[in-house]
């Protein structure tokens, strides 16, 4: 029935806002074969008469020319600025790093708040959350879960202190040293070198800090990693950050095992939630071609499985169980040639149970032109995938 070949990520903002702009959302899509219009949506929260309105505007519009519209969520993670509208009260709820900080103290960049997929209240929550939208909007196809994983990031600050004078005398490898930012927003950082060249005079020469975002290390989860895979730890570990370097240590095949398992049952969770609410409700998500992401603009190769080992993304048994319907990897910041090898890894890992719609962003920091758009699609439908997975319509709309 739906013969369109591509799909589109679409945020709200500023775009669909009424009649004019919804009808030249789908005549966009139908001059580039989208099929698939994933929209962005709140996971929770009340409804609101307004985005229903304009969701089921959206929905007919899609349906009259067989596109199918999708909710995307932003299933683990929260970006909130008032801590009193979190959507768990209980700080268990979020993830705690390998230094033993909780996101729940310490969120990302001070709004960054990353839910615990372990915690059987998240599970229940989110997976219910993902079958009320169903019902919230009756237009919608299926659910598309973005963020569906771990945060991590190894954040390394080096800092030249030739010039910083007498305060290098300060900090110490090991101690920990806080940032704190105007608006009153806490980093906390650890001391992993600090070398100077004189003490007198002053002459410093380099002080790194880390920082290692690895989750989650919270107590329930090292108990379940000891149920999970019937390694104990030793008793002699004082603390949770001796913990988690005893284990990304000694048993890094078996935690990464361990993690994804949890992002899977997950998945699986939210997959028997919206069957039961709609039998025919879709599943799909979006996920990382490695970890971190943007290797390329760093200079750095490609680690293959990365996203699995860092992300918890393993994705591919999803699709194995039959989870997801569908799958759009994110496959940003990459050359068409490298673009080109990573769809092939993932049309290989598919094992062509379902298709794969090759995300492919646009924006004004990585701009592409029309004959660069038409080598990516080239290698996108060499490598087997269903279409490009065009990350958003709101960047791609001037160009296409
Ligand atoms: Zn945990």
């Amino acid at each position: 029935m739906n013969t369109l070949h591509n799909a589109v990520w679409l945020y709200l903002g500023s775009e669909a806002r009424n009649g004019e702009e919804i009808a030249a959302f789908v005549d966009w899509c139908g001059r580039n074969r989208v099929g698939k219009a994933l929209v962005h949506l709140s996971l929770g929260g009340s409804a609101d008469e307004s985005t229903e309105r304009r969701i089921a505007a959206l929905a007919e519009a899609c349906e009259g020319k067989g596109i199918e519209l999708h909710g995307m969520v932003s299933t683990l993670h929260r970006r909130l600025n008032d801590k009193n509208k979190l959507p768990f009260a209980d700080p268990a709820c979020y993830c705690v790093d390998a230094h033993g900080i909780s996101n729940y103290e310490e969120p990302i960049c001070g709004h960054g708040y990353v839910l615990d997929p372990r915690h059987p209240d998240v599970v229940r929550t989110v997976s219910e959350q993902c079958a009320e939208l169903l019902r919230r909007y009756p237009g919608l196809s299926g659910i598309h879960l973005d963020f569906i994983r771990y945060y991590h990031y190894e954040s390394k600050l080096t800092i030249d202190t030739k010039s910083a004078g007498h305060w290098i005398g300060l900090p110490k490898a090991g101690q920990s040293i806080r940032l704190e930012t105007q608006d009153g927003v806490r980093t906390t950082y650890f001391i992993e070198e600090a070398r100077n060249r004189y003490n007198d005079p002053p002459v410093g020469d380099k002080l790194v800090l880390s920082r290692s975002y690895r989750y989650c290390f919270c107590d329930d989860c090292l108990a379940g990693f000891e149920t999970f895979s019937g390694i104990a730890m030793p008793a002699s570990l004082p603390d949770t950050a001796a913990k988690a370097g005893w284990l990304l240590g000694e048993h890094p095949a078996e935690w990464a095992e361990y993690r994804a398992g949890i992002v899977t049952d997950l998945v699986g969770s939210i997959r028997a939630a919206i069957r039961r609410e709609r039998p025919d409700a879709q599943l799909s998500a979006a996920i990382w071609y490695n970890a971190p992401y943007g290797n390329e603009l760093r200079g750095e190769p490609l680690r293959p499985e990365s996203e699995f080992e860092c992300f918890g993304q393993k994705w591919w048994e999803w699709v194995r169980r039959g989870y997801v319907d569908f799958v759009c990897p994110m496959d940003y910041w990459l050359k068409p040639g490298s673009f080109g090898g990573v769809v092939d890894g993932q049309i290989r890992k598919t094992e062509n149970r379902v298709p794969v719609y090759a995300g492919l962003l646009k924006t004004p920091e990585y701009e592409i032109d029309k004959a660069g758009y038409e080598e990516y699609a080239r290698r996108a439908a060499a490598g087997g995938a269903a279409g490009i997975c065009f990350f958003h319509y709101g960047s791609w709309k001037q160009l296409l």
